[in-house]
This record gives structure tokens, sequence and C-alpha cells, in this order.
């Protein structure tokens, strides 16, 4: 069979990569793909972003499933389009994915619903933002309401940032539409997990539990980034912290959506404040499946991933039980010169070794021009190594990076630290 993956990030290349292993499947199309999904001979390419273009494009090629990586086609109703057309496709429809796309929905749905989460008023008049946060003093958080590819949540440690945040998301419309409404909330320490689920509409089925690091430098230093390195499993999600999650966010979730009337299928990612006492709050909802998440995560799935992924779509999910290999992945993003704030392009790309039985390397923001492989910003590379200690799988991947060189390359050293720290 053909499958089609939308997205272009190491997301969706770690996607496509499992869903290739699949004897099944013939041909993944990557719309628009990078340089490593170009790369690989059971992978191909299509250069169309347009939703209703790609459309004709899955009918033309009697593709049997398209997989949504990114959030913005769903946002923009890639779904309810595919489904419209009689097309079978894996993700929330527009209105389910609400839950990622305005943050005032989330956190209204989690208030109606008695979801843990952190206190919060909704604004979008200026003053009464600013008496708000006056009110509560420092730290404090300033979220824009839509989408900001990562840029739009202010973790204000002074009242001076978080007055500048909401200056600059209410009166200055630095980040436009979507910072036109803010959300202030409560700020929550602890320790942060991702938790995700694949949901049918009715059957929820975990996948394995990670961690990721979104600061630039080592030790959570830096700004915040879409994320530099991430894990699977995460030893901070014990047997009984996943039953509470379970429990308490994701099935009232599901419940609460179809309630409202919304029937959630998708992936659905709950980002996890775990605080010292072990209790966890949902800091957001993501409709799809996090990056880095996704490569560690991919790396340790074993068996046909594209019988999940068809059994997902047609409401079996209960039929299903994943297994997992039971090493650690750890993926460390390599990123371009210059990111978050201004990544630079065009730099040459060398070195990247085979996949081996202990790493692989996923490719973001890459492009192949015949032979020559160049960044194109951002994310460039994330180099998954796999080991029985979470040490080892640190050692296979930083091993495999020393080999590969590109221009202004930079990376975490210290993927993995909580994990070690929590095991010594
Ligand atoms: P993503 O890019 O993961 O989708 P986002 O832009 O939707 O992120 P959030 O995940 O809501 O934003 O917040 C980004 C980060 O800010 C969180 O991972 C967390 O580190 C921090 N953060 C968010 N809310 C809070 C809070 N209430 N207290 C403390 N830190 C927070």
């Amino acid at each position: 069979m053909k499958v089609l993956v939308v997205g272009s990030g190491g997301r969706e290349h770690a996607l496509a990569w499992k869903l290739a292993q699949s004897p099944r499947v013939q041909i993944v199309y990557v719309a628009p793909g990078n340089g490593g999904t170009a790369l690989d001979e059971r992978m191909r390419n299509v250069p169309i972003t347009d939703l209703s273009a790609l459309a004709d494009f899955v009918v033309k090629e009697g593709i049997a499933f398209t997989l949504v990586g990114p959030e913005a086609p769903l946002a923009a109703g890639i779904v309810n389009l595919f489904r419209s057309r009689g097309l079978k496709v894996f993700g929330p429809t527009q209105e389910a994915a609400q839950l990622e796309s305005s943050k005032d929905f989330a956190k209204a749905f989690m208030k109606r619903h008695g979801i843990p989460t952190a206190e919060y008023e909704t604004f979008t008049d200026v003053a009464a933002a600013h008496a708000y946060v006056d009110s509560k003093g420092a730290p404090i958080v300033i979220k824009a309401d839509g989408l900001a590819a990562g840029k739009g949540v202010v973790v204000a440690m002074s009242l001076d940032e978080a007055h500048a945040a909401i200056d600059s998301m209410l009166a200055d419309n630095t980040l436009g539409d979507a910072g036109a409404r803010v959300v202030i909330e409560e700020f929550l320490s602890g320790e942060e997990a991702s938790f995700i689920v694949m949901v049918d509409g009715k059957h929820v089925l975990p996948l394995a539990s990670s961690q990721d690091h979104k600061r630039l430098l080592d030790a959570d230093q830096g700004p915040n980034t879409g994320g530099m390195g991430a894990y699977s499993p995460a030893p901070i999600v014990t047997p009984q912290l996943h039953a509470r999650v379970m429990r308490e966010i994701i099935q009232p979730t599901i419940r609460g959506m179809e309630k409202e009337g919304i029937r959630y299928t998708g992936f659905l990612y709950a980002g996890l404040m775990i605080d010292a006492q072990g209790n966890p709050k949902t800091l957001e909802f993501n409709c799809r499946m996090g990056d880095p998440e996704t490569q560690p995560i991919m790396s340790r799935l074993k068996g046909d991933f594209s019988k999940v992924v068809e059994a997902a779509i047609s409401g079996e999910l209960d039929a299903v039980e994943l297994s997992w290999d039971r090493r650690t992945a750890l993926g460390v993003v390599l990123a371009a010169h210059g990111y978050p704030e201004a990544p630079r392009k065009g730099d040459r790309i060398s070195g990247i070794p085979a996949e081996t039985e202990t790493s692989v390397t996923f490719h973001a923001g890459t492009t192949l021009d015949g032979d020559t492989l160049t960044t194109t910003g951002g994310r460039v590379l994330c180099v998954v190594g796999l080991s029985d200690s979470v040490r080892g799988a640190q050692s296979a991947a930083y091993e495999t990076i020393n080999r590969i060189e590109f221009d202004g390359m930079q990376y975490r050293r210290d993927i993995g630290y909580r994990a070690l720290n929590r095991k010594h």
C-alpha cells in the first residue's frame, strides 16, 4: 500500500521511517518532506502544501491513509476536508484541534471538566491584563491564545517581564491574531513530562512516556525552543503516575470533548508539570505528537505501525497492543547557527552515518540538492541513540554526533540528565 505523511520535520521523518518498515507499505509519500525523506528510497517527497491539492493527489495515487504531523494543517481543517472526500486520515478535526489552537478554549475546557491545570484568567484588554498581573505578582506566565510556533509563551520571573510580554502581545501585536487574546496563568514548578496517546473516538492507546528539553542551553538555560532533545521512557512517569494521568487527565478530556459534541480522534499530547509531591497538572494540550519526542518513541516502537494507524482510523484501537523495545532511546537535536532567533540556512552537512542497531539520524531542517545536503534552518537533525541504560543511549547518540559536521552546529551536551539524576 501507499501512505502519506504530512509535514517536513524530524517528527514526520520518524513517522515515515516507522511506516516504511512495514512489509505492507511500498511507498511513504511525505508532503513536503525534507532532505532525509528525499534520501530514503522507500519514501517520496511531494511538493504540495495546499490541502485541497493534496486531497486530489491522494485520490490520484490511491493512497491508503494519511497521517498528519504538525498542528497547522490540523487547525486548518485537513481532517474535515479529507473525511468529506471519503479519504482515510488520522488526526483531530478542526473543532477538536482547538484544544491546541486556542489556549483559552483549552483552559476553559479543563475548568469545565475538573482537569487539573494552573489557575488562569483570559484578557483582551491591556489595562485589565496589567492590573491582574500586579494583583498576582511574579513569577507568572503569559500565553498568547493562538498558535505561535512555540514563541507564544513567556514565563515571566519578574513583574517587568510580565508587563513587557503583555504590551508586546496585546498592545504591539507582535504575534498578530495569535496574541490578540492572552491567557495569564499561575506559575507551576516541578518537572515536565510528555504524555502522548492515540485516540480513535472511543478508545485510548497510550504511547511510551517521554521527556523533552525545551531550553537551548545545557542545564536548562537560555531561551525556549521547539525542543533540543528527548528520551523515552521517562522514569518520572511511574506506573502509578501513568494510571493517575489516564484517570484524571486523559479520560476526562476525551469524555469531556464527547459531552460537548466533539469526537476526538488523533494523537493527544498532554504536557505535564509534576510537582515535588508527584501531583500532575496539565500545562498544555497538543493535538499531535511532539517533536522531538516522536523520534525516540518511534525508535522504540516494535511491530507494524501501519496496522496501528489503520486500527485507529477504523475505531478499533481496543484490539491493538503496542510493544516497545526495552532499551532507552535518547535523541539529541542538532540546530542551525542562530537558532532559535535567526537560524541560518545553506550550511553544507556531512558525515551522517548509516543507521545501526544503536543509532539512527532523523532529518528536519535539511534539503537535498543533487548529492549535497544543506541546512534549511531551525532544528536540522535529531540523532537518536539506543541502549539498555540512559548513559549508554547518551553515549551512542553523542558518538554519532561526533561524526556529523556543519558550520554553526549547536546542540546540548546534557540530554537525559534528569533521568540520570533520578537513577543515582
Ligand atoms: P509547544 O511548543 O510545546 O506547543 P507552547 O508554545 O504551546 O509549547 P506551552 O507548552 O504551554 O507552550 O509552554 C511552553 C513551556 O513554558 C512549557 O513547556 C513550560 O516549560 C513553560 N510553562 C508553560 N506554562 C507554565 C506554567 N504555568 N508554569 C511554569 N512553566 C510553564
